[in-house]
């Protein structure tokens, strides 16, 4: 390996070149990061070193400088090309600085390269590390782009703000796709699904109609789907009942932190961000940095986040040795501090990444040893299925209104007089989602953010000028609207909620 163990610069392919394994390796980027990253970082290429890994390192450079020097997303616009030329990121924790306007760099990095699956294994390694589920192998599988991560959100009212959960049906489709194919290939027998679709009908409901009809291409593997409170609780107290799992952006960035700490540590669980074109590797913690530069930290993490590029990057065999080598150190009791058997000196982090080293072409012998080189083929790239576009009528529109000290029945007797005149006429008003108008009770606590449907005199009938007359007489008469969202039917099904608070 090329590029190691000091800070290199290679002259990698030009980006019109494919990626490919040329004599000095396949070219990858490395960034060291913060805090306790650059000693993992140290750790992990050693030992990716002395098992053969033949990789071409470019280094980058993100983090908590490059926030310090005024760019708000932790990254050089010309650090991009890097990223574009090799599309192999092995990434080190970095520190986010807290507050103004700092933007989180992996949800940026997720993004613009498009890794729209986040793959966190989840293994115990009893009795070597201590864990009350000592069965469990679970494999979360994180929908990466979508969901409340869309960052769309704005101030609305005095009261109150709001956030976008975005899903789209393609998103949807490669993620679960993904899962299946995943499953598949890793020879794994069950794939679930966390969504709150009793709740969330048709953004959740999406996720899991999508599921239900991927699910039904794999008949080898059994499916099944959990409303993700009740699926959660069941993952904290008996993970060994799932196997892949699979869901949208928040649940699973809650739930894989869960399932890595019951499994034993955050401390021992890589995580792969794969896109169609740019993968990115990391471990699932952040950078410590209380621990930083005392060479007690565990590079366990990003090791098997290395373990997974290597299986991505076509070097298997060498995943295999290096995956096993660390199975038997953890079964020879050598440990970091955050691991190490009571009773056991802990090692520090070079000093394990040596017991590692040492145990290159061993294998576990209680644990069970992973075998990457018999996997079949990677998970083929997607292309979304065709769809022709349905048809798409509007019923009318929901308008929403800051004011303060109002009651339903006041804002009502203001917009009807102000919409006498409007094609579009007041049917409900509803405050935080709770119908307060017509027939609203006194009990329900109101903000100063109310949302009034207006619908066509019949189904189908509403257009943009019926929306913009409506507008012009609710201007005139001094409402302040915030925001309009249309009541559009797909198909003739409606694409909005009943809005009923139910
Ligand atoms: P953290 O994961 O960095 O650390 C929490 C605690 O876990 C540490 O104090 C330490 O006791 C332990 N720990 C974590 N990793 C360890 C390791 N490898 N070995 C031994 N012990 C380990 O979480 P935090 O303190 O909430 O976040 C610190 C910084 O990391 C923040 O700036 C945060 O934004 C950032 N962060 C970055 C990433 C990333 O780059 N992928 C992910 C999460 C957090």
């Amino acid at each position: 390996m090329t590029g190691t163990p000091t800070a290199q610069r290679h002259a990698a392919a030009t980006s019109d070149e494919p990626r490919r394994e040329a004599a000095a390796g396949v070219p990858v980027t490395v960034a060291r990061g913060d805090g306790i990253g650059p000693e993992i970082m140290e750790a992990t290429l050693r030992i990716l070193d002395a098992a053969g890994a033949r990789l071409a390192v470019e280094e980058i450079e993100i983090g908590e400088s490059v926030y310090r020097r005024g760019h708000s997303a932790g990254i050089e616009p010309s650090t991009w090309e890097s990223l574009r030329r090799t599309q192999v990121f092995l990434k080190a924790p970095i520190t986010t600085p807290q507050g103004g306007g700092f933007k989180s760099l992996n949800v940026t990095v997720r993004k613009t390269l498009g890794l729209y699956a986040n793959v966190r294994p989840c293994v115990a390694y009893a009795p070597f590390v201590p864990t009350r589920h000592p069965g469990m192998d679970v494999v979360v599988i994180r929908e990466n782009e979508e969901d409340l991560y869309a960052g769309i959100e704005h101030r609305q009212t005095d009261e109150v703000t709001q956030c976008l959960k975005l899903i789209s049906r393609p998103g949807c489709e490669r993620i679960v796709r993904y899962a299946f194919e995943h499953a598949r290939r890793h020879g794994r027998r069950k794939v679930t699904c966390f969504t709150k679709d009793n709740i969330m009908k048709l953004t959740d409901g999406l996720f899991h109609r999508v599921f239900d009809e991927i699910a039904a291409e794999y008949p080898d593997l059994e499916n099944e789907h959990w409303i993700v409170d009740i699926g959660a609780a069941k993952l904290a107290d008996t993970p060994e009942a799932f196997d892949v799992v699979v869901t949208p952006n928040l649940y699973g960035d809650i739930l894989s932190d869960v399932a890595a700490q019951i499994a034993g540590s955050v401390g021992l669980a890589g995580s792969a961000n794969i896109g169609d074109q740019v993968a990115m590797f990391e471990a699932i913690h952040g950078s410590a940095p209380r621990r930083a530069g005392q060479d007690v930290a565990n590079p366990s993490g990003l090791l098997m986040g290395a373990v997974m590029m290597l299986v991505h990057v076509g070097q298997a065999e060498v995943a295999e040795r290096v995956h096993n080598a660390w199975l038997a150190t953890l079964e020879a009791g050598a440990a970091t501090y955050d691991i190490a058997p009571a009773g056991r000196a802990p090692l520090g982090t070079q000093a394990f990444a040596d017991a590692i080293v040492a145990r290159l072409g061993d294998r576990p012998r209680t644990l069970n040893p992973v075998r990457y080189a018999a996997l079949p083929p990677a998970v083929p790239r997607q292309k979304p299925a065709p769809r022709t576009p349905e048809r798409k009528t509007m019923d009318g529109v929901d308008i929403f209104v800051h004011d303060a000290g109002t009651s339903p029945d006041a804002l009502a007797a203001i917009l009807r007089e102000a919409s006498r005149d409007s094609y579009l006429k007041l049917q409900m008003i509803s405050n935080r989602g709770v119908k307060v108008w017509p027939d609203g009770l006194p009990e329900t606590f109101c903000t100063d953010h109310w949302r009034a449907r207006f619908i066509a005199p019949a189904p189908g009938c509403a257009h943009h000028k019926h929306v913009l007359q409506l507008l012009y007489f609710l201007e005139r008469a001094g409402v302040d609207f915030i925001k309009t969202e249309g009541l559009h039917r797909f198909g003739g099904q409606p694409g909005y909620s009943l809005g009923q608070g139910q």
